[in-house]
């Protein structure tokens, strides 16, 4: 596994709802150049822990686009249902703004 991919960038955020648990997401990918929309724009895997949030326009770009990939601490907890709110995400943000 590649280390610095794999790095989370902070943890998944869960709000419970009538429905059962949500998952907050980021509104727009890691590189902030697309904004997600709750059908699409992008593609959520859950390995070892870790919730991999990636950007689809970014994986179409050609060359693809690194570090779009958002990644998240999720232990094993399972949600379900999606929201996307980029303001839950914003301490985030500003961290990776500030390492860049
Ligand atoms: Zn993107």
């Amino acid at each position: 596994m590649d280390l610095a991919a794999g790095m989370p960038d902070g943890r998944a955020l869960y709000r419970p709802d009538v429905a059962g648990t949500v998952l907050v997401l980021p509104a727009r990918c890691r590189r902030g150049e697309h904004p997600f929309t709750a059908a699409s724009g992008y593609r959520i895997r859950q390995e070892h822990g870790l919730l991999y949030v990636e950007c689809l326009a970014c994986v179409r770009l050609f060359p693809p686009r690194l570090g779009h990939s958002w990644v998240l601490q999720a232990g094993p907890r399972r949600f379900d249902s999606v929201e996307l709110d980029d303001e839950s995400y914003e301490q985030l943000r500003e961290s990776l703004d500030a390492g860049a």
